[in-house]
């Protein structure tokens, strides 16, 4: 059994030889000349001085030369610090300095963005065809200690200033092994990437998960719901993976009906909440595609629940049970760590998938990993039968003279009206109450709705204290580039309370 990343690539590798790894338009990578590069870009690495342990930032866009150098730095023993490729300049000299990156494998579209002085190295030298062949034997990355930190994932920084979980080699081959088993894989299977590379599904369920399989991992370079559609078509993808609003968006595409999407056998959502609504709406445009839910967070690696099939469609206010081997569990008020179903409280997550904790941040890490639980920030319930209902960040939650509101819930109920496209629900100041709703929508084309209407559909299925009191319509919702909605935004909006 592989113990590190590299020796995962190698084993792979011996195995699936022949097999596609690696597909981009007009780019086809089998398993041995994926391993042959990655080997390659191992040794230019440690020409250039990378020494085991040290830190080498890759800044670049989705595409095979970003799996290459990824597993070429991995062969070469370093800590890969994935950097987000949307961030602003003084965000990636933030993340650079953080991560101490002696060395930055990216290209020419980001020199405008990179620090003055930084070390860098262009991707297309290190991924170039090597002049001979190499092994990857004598390469240290397969040397590892499999409780190494394999790389750091910055948080996107939703909730503030980003932090790197430092995820351990054993964190990853454990997540690998929880998506080669929920999701059914075999080496048939065929998984476009549309997430980001530098974020947690992108790489550590799909490029490093589907690579264990001996599975086809073909990268796109962002999500496009037209084009996104006809890839997954043409290319014959078996499991998608993406945040929830993507499934919402291609649902809503007329060319859904004429494309052919019998290979589709699993469409996985996570990485942010999904309306109550979507499974069952879903089901009866993919006939024959089973609907899958993933909750997870980057300090948990990736996956820490999962449901799909009939079991979601008959649960579809849960995320999931934890994965074989992860624990879940509620905090309560004397942190002690319960799975008593009365309780509302901080999901908290135990096993293998922890990680090693925020790098350079002892006390953020101490104030997040507490003996050996990961409180992981949401608040929800789990169930007697263990599924858990994901109800609200802790930060997003709303208290309204004194009640609790879930942002989700909210959400949930609005976006089942046929004409929302897209909603989201904040609390925003008020002088009586603390804070009161405000739900900002977008409407799908062709519809126009008051705020009066979508009021008296509110209350019809919430408590009167959950009817949002403000209405802002708006023609898109402000989200990173994983999909997540930037709820600090919302609040910011000017008040408008009808559609115009
Ligand atoms: P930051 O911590 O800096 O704000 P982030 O939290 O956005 O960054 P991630 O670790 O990707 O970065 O996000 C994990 C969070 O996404 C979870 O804690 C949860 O709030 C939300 N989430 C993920 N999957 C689901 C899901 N299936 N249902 C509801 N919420 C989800």
């Amino acid at each position: 059994m592989p113990d590190t990343i590299g020796t995962l690539l190698v084993h792979s590798a011996q195995k699936h030889a022949t097999r596609t790894a690696l597909m981009e338009a007009g780019t086809t990578l089998t398993y041995e000349r994926t391993l042959d590069l990655a080997t390659a870009c191992a040794v230019r690495l440690r020409e250039r001085g990378i020494a085991p342990g040290d830190r080498v930032g890759i800044l670049l866009a989705n595409g095979w030369d970003y799996a290459v150098s990824y597993f070429g730095a991995q062969l070469a023993g370093a800590i890969v610090v994935l950097v987000n490729a949307r961030l602003s300049a003084p965000e990636i000299a933030y993340v650079l300095a953080d991560s101490g990156a002696s060395l930055t494998i990216t290209d020419d579209s980001f020199t405008d963005r990179l620090p003055a002085g930084a070390a860098t190295v262009d991707a297309t030298e290190l991924v170039a065809e090597p002049g001979e062949r190499r092994s990857p034997t004598s390469l240290p990355g397969l040397l590892r200690n499999t409780d190494d930190t394999a790389h750091l994932l910055y948080t996107s920084g939703t909730t503030g200033r980003p932090k790197g979980a430092a995820q351990t080699h054993a964190n990853l081959l454990f997540n690998a092994g929880t998506v080669r088993e929920q999701f059914q894989l075999t080496p048939d299977d065929r998984t476009l990437i549309v997430a980001p590379m530098f974020h947690a599904t992108g790489i550590n369920s799909q490029l490093i998960g589907f690579l264990s399989a001996g599975a086809s991992c073909v990268v796109a370079s962002a999500y496009k719901t037209a084009d996104t559609l006809h890839t997954v078509a043409k290319q014959r993808i078996t499991v998608f993976a993406g945040v929830a609003t993507m499934l919402q968006l291609m649902l809503d595409r007329p060319e859904l009906d004429s494309l052919d999407l019998s290979a589709l056998r699993l469409f996985i959502m996570g990485g942010s909440p999904v309306p109550e609504s979507l499974p069952k709406h879903a089901r009866t445009k993919l006939p024959h595609t089973e609907l899958a839910n993933v909750w997870g967070l980057t300090e948990a690696t990736s996956i820490v629940t999962f449901v799909r099939g009939d079991e979601y469609l008959a649960r579809p206010w849960s995320a999931g049970r934890a994965v074989p081997g992860v624990e879940l569990g509620i905090a309560t008020d004397h942190d002690d760590i319960t799975t008593n179903t009365d309780r509302v409280g901080e999901l908290c997550v135990r096993g293998p998938i922890v990680t090693a904790g925020y790098w350079n941040k002892p006390d953020a890490t101490a104030e997040t990993f507490r003996d050996g639980w990961l409180h992981t920030g949401d608040i929800g319930t789990i169930d007697t039968d263990g599924y858990a209902h994901v109800l609200d960040r802790i930060k997003d939650m709303i208290i309204r003279g004194g009640e609790n509101i879930y942002s989700l819930e909210v959400e949930s109920v609005l976006a089942a009206h046929p004409a929302v496209a897209d909603v989201g629900v904040v609390g925003v100041p008020d002088r009586i109450f603390g804070e009161r709703v405000r739900a900002v929508l977008v409407l799908d084309s062709g519809y126009t709705l008051t705020a009066t209407e979508l009021h008296e559909y509110a209350s019809q299925h919430l408590a009167d204290y959950k009817v949002p009191a403000e209405f802002v319509f708006v023609t898109e919702l402000p989200r990173n580039p994983s999909g997540k909605l930037l709820k600090r935004s919302l609040t910011q909006l000017p008040t408008a309370h009808d559609a115009t």
